[in-house]
């Protein structure tokens, strides 16, 4: 060990100065961040973070959904640790492998539903997105069938940040930007029942959310189609929880077209719904799993595809090499990281702890939210969760300068000492699994104060 720290301490205007002079971050508007600064994170503990002034911070976020079993883990660091020293890298390519990729693999088989035994790495979500659509359209050329190219997904859907992750998700935003989508990449309806649904039942919309998925086949001609890809329940877009009937109506047609189904299991994945993956949760057989994230519980880079034995056979048997690889494909320290976080998710039970504890205790407490004149609706499965702030709460109307109350309110979190994340005017959290129910009351208190916060700015009486 050096005696010298690698990274001196700075005051926060020093490090807001280099920032700013230095550092582009990532969905960020360089130029207002630029005149507010930086907010410097320093360190961490289980679900609290602490910023360059000290101050201490409940991640109603879990980082960006990833930290599910809390900061600070030894266990992890000591993991990284040893595999740094054994065999710090190596490839997969050229008929190479090595113990930590191989062990992570037979667990990964284990853990996933029984028609995954076969996994692809990655170096995050985005990348095994890209793997995903490589396969889709390689698995139909196998098969005879180069037609089927067209990948179907979902208005406001996030699967990462890469050209075919960009695309294959529905942010008008992204796409606007830099020429997106790619080709035969199209999107439907997402189930946002609150949003588009509202005249009919939950049950009732999420089939006719479903069908948008036939029309579209229909519309493009079913021989074009190779896959559709969704979240279980989109995150970014807004923790858009689907209807109990979407999923297996989506799946059903899936299955008349011949058509791959996608799940992106990057925030669902590992425990965030109570059960190990959110297509458990929502009782659909997908071909493909993405996952990232929580694999590692954020501490290294990490993704994941789980191919189907369906695919995984004809790809194997039939489709010669597959030209396709990153050079961190299934690094040892990320993959010696994931099997450390797994052995935790595991042996403390995490997941059954949502679905049976901490899970029903937060949803009991957040949705006493719901009262709050701010929100017009609350939503949430394990520990994930949502309220939608709106301007006139008996007749759900979204404020007309979409997204303002949503940024105040964020603002307000952090002042106050919470992270809960905005998308537009919706309030989203996904805290590490490791939260106990004095931090759940503490997260829930502090939310509460913020919308107080919040709807005072906006001139709308709280009682
Ligand atoms: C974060 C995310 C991704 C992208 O993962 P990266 O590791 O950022 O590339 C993909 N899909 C979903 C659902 C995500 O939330």
């Amino acid at each position: 060990m050096s005696a010298e720290p690698l990274i001196v301490e700075r005051a926060t205007r020093e490090w807001q100065d280099l920032d700013t002079r230095h550092y582009l971050h990532p969905f960020t508007d360089y130029k207002s961040l630029a005149a507010e600064g930086a907010r410097v994170i320093t360190r961490a503990e289980g679900v609290y973070l602490f910023d360059s002034e000290g101050q201490r911070i409940l991640d109603g976020m879990a980082g960006l959904w990833c930290v599910n079993v809390g900061y600070g883990r030894r266990e992890l660091a000591e993991a990284a640790f040893a595999q740094m020293q054994e065999l710090p890298y190596y490839n997969s390519f050229f008929k190479s492998a090595h113990p930590p990729a191989i062990e992570l693999a037979r667990m990964l088989a284990e853990l996933t539903p029984p028609q995954f035994q076969r996994v692809f790495f990655s170096g995050g979500g985005s990348e095994a997105n890209d793997t995903i659509v490589r396969m889709v359209r390689r698995y139909w050329d196998v098969l005879g069938q180069p037609e089927r190219r067209v990948i179907i997904s979902r208005e406001n859907a996030y699967h990462g940040s890469t050209m075919a992750g960009a695309s294959l998700g529905g942010m008008a935003a992204m796409h606007a930007q830099g020429g997106l989508p790619i080709p035969d990449i199209v999107h439907i309806e997402q189930p946002y029942w609150f949003a588009n649904g509202v005249d009919v039942s939950p049950e009732e919309y999420g089939i006719r959310a479903a069908r948008r998925l036939v029309e579209k086949i229909e519309a493009i001609g079913p021989e074009r189609v190779a896959a559709f890809i969704g979240e279980p329940i989109q995150g970014a877009g807004g923790v858009i929880i689907p209807p109990d009937t979407y999923w297996p109506e989506i799946q059903r047609i899936c299955r008349e077209y011949d058509i791959l189904l996608i799940a992106d299991e990057v925030v669902c994945g590992f425990g965030r719904t109570g059960r190990w993956f959110g297509s458990q949760h929502f009782g659909f057989e997908p071909d493909f799993m993405t996952l990232a994230k929580a694999i590692t519980s954020g501490y290294q880079p990490l993704g994941a595809v789980m191919v189907a034995d369906r695919v995984a056979d004809v790809l194997v048997e039939k489709g010669g090499e597959f030209h396709h690889g990153y050079t961190y494909s299934g690094h040892p320290v990320a993959c010696a990281v994931a099997i450390a976080n797994l052995t935790i998710l595991a042996g403390e039970q995490l997941v059954d702890r949502v679905r049976e504890d901490i899970g029903p205790y937060l949803q009991k407490r957040w949705r006493e939210l719901g009262e709050h004149p701010l929100v017009g609706e609350v939503r949430g499965v394990g520990l994930i969760g949502a309220l939608e702030l709106v301007a006139h709460k008996p007749s759900r109307t979204f404020f007309r300068n979409r997204g303002e109350a949503g940024l105040r309110c964020r603002d307000h979190c952090f002042a106050n000492g919470l992270v809960m994340r905005a998308v537009r005017d919706t309030m989203i959290i996904a805290p590490p699994l490791v939260l106990t129910r004095e931090q759940a009351d503490e997260l829930v208190g502090k939310a509460w104060k913020c919308l107080d916060l919040t709807a005072r700015d906006l001139g709308i009486r709280v009682g």
